[in-house]
């Protein structure tokens, strides 16, 4: 039988499932290979758990070498930087080039910053979350070992940056650090895509734990002072935090493919390139054209399963199956000490239930893939 190749750029929610499904039902013929930069890939639900100190690095960390190990597929430690369309091959950081028949794209995004002048000198993004997770430990030793507060302040008040702050500021008073943060958005209020009582609630949390607010505060530059608004103030800083939304990589658009405007990878029903038949992709980086949704791992985890269905169709040539994507989202945001708010559709309710429950969901996500794979489809 031919040897077909399939690649897999990213070892983000959806392949790690890819990779799991491939390794309990092990695909005739085919060689899989997956192209990650670290070992290690973070399970975004539980990060804010993470910094928090409710969890353990391995708590939600999945080890993408011993996944593809049991898997039967190669793990190759380095990053993407383009696709050669006509040649099918991908090239890395590293210098090396990878052929395929297909691939498959799950790098997720980054937090805007490019616009922002002075940004990714003063200040660090939460994605990737290797280098920030470095910078995390730096910090609290940091705010450990100070006599008066560090000022942080964390940019963007989606769920990630609400999360961030709280799980940060939780962490810091247990350390018995000094800090005091203000989280800032350009936006009219917190966690704009969540119904009133979820805002409300947060706005509550964050004015009971000291966290200031600054609402309708475009940052217009960084600099080693702080962060400078709209109208020309500054905000003072010594920390900055990035959690701005969802950045696309440059390379997709760069190499060819089809993406939408603002350079996510499009994809139709099927998760699969309109401009290139054998070119995959899920997660923050895909654009699904016909159903737009939130960049929000729920997604991300949700397309695992359609997307390894019609990898293995691809690779037998076989037609590829629809999905459809749900029209919203569980979404469970929590306060950074053992306590979180559901968000679905217009409802909410709140409690230390509710991180226990949050709680369980994550950590049983997580001993699918690190854990021996037994259990059937
Ligand atoms: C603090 C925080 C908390 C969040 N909490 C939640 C939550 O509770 N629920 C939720 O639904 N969403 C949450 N999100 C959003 C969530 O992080 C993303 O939507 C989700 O991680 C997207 O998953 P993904 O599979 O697209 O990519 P990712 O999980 O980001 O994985 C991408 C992988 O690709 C690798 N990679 C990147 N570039 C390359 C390259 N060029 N070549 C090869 N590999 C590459 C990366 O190293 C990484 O391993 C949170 C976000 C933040 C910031």
């Amino acid at each position: 039988m031919t040897s077909k190749r399939l690649l897999l750029i990213g070892g983000g929610h959806s392949h790690v499932e890819v990779i799991r499904r491939f390794g309990i039902n092990p695909e005739p013929g085919a060689a899989v290979a997956l192209i990650s930069p670290d070992r290690h890939t973070s399970y975004s639900g539980m990060l804010p758990g993470l910094i928090a100190g409710h969890y353990h690095f391995g708590d939600c960390h999945i080890d993408l070498d011993a996944l593809c190990r049991r898997a039967g597929a190669a793990w190759i430690g380095t990053s993407v930087t383009g696709i050669d369309t006509e040649r099918r091959s991908a090239s890395c950081a590293d210098g090396s080039k990878h052929a395929f028949d297909v691939v498959s794209v799950d790098t997720g995004s980054t937090p805007v910053i490019a616009g922002i002048p002075g940004a990714a000198r003063h200040g660090i993004p939460i994605k990737p979350v290797p280098r920030f997770l470095e910078y995390w430990a730096t910090l609290r030793a940091a705010a450990r070992s100070a006599t008066i507060d560090l000022r942080i302040a964390v940019v963007g008040a989606g769920a990630g940056g609400v999360e961030l702050a709280l799980a940060m500021q939780h962490r810091i008073r247990a350390d018995s650090g000094r800090a005091r943060f203000t989280l800032i958005t350009d936006g009219s209020a917190i966690l704009a895509s969540h119904p009133t009582r979820v805002r409300r609630r947060f706005t509550a949390v964050l004015r009971q734990r000291g966290i200031s607010l600054r609402l309708n505060a475009p940052v217009q530059s960084a600099t080693a002072d702080g962060l400078v608004l709209r109208d020309g103030e500054v905000q003072p800083a010594d920390h900055v935090i990035w959690v701005t939304g969802a950045a696309a990589p440059r390379w997709p658009r760069a190499s060819g493919l089809q993406t939408d405007t603002a350079g996510f990878i499009a994809v139709n029903a099927h998760l699969q390139s309109p401009s290139h038949a054998w070119l995959f992709a899920a997660g923050d980086v895909a654009a699904m054209m016909a159903t737009p949704r939130p960049k929000s791992g729920v997604y991300a985890v949700r397309q695992g399963p359609p997307l390894a269905e019609n990898l293995r169709r691809a690779l037998r040539g076989a037609a590829l199956v629809a999905y459809r994507p749900q029209r919203s989202a569980l979404a469970l945001i929590s306060t950074g000490d053992r306590y979180a708010v559901a968000s679905y559709g217009p409802f909410a309710f709140s409690g230390a239930w509710v991180w226990r429950w949050k709680d369980r969901i994550d950590t049983a996500f997580m001993r699918q893939y690190n854990a021996p794979a037994q259990d059937g489809r």
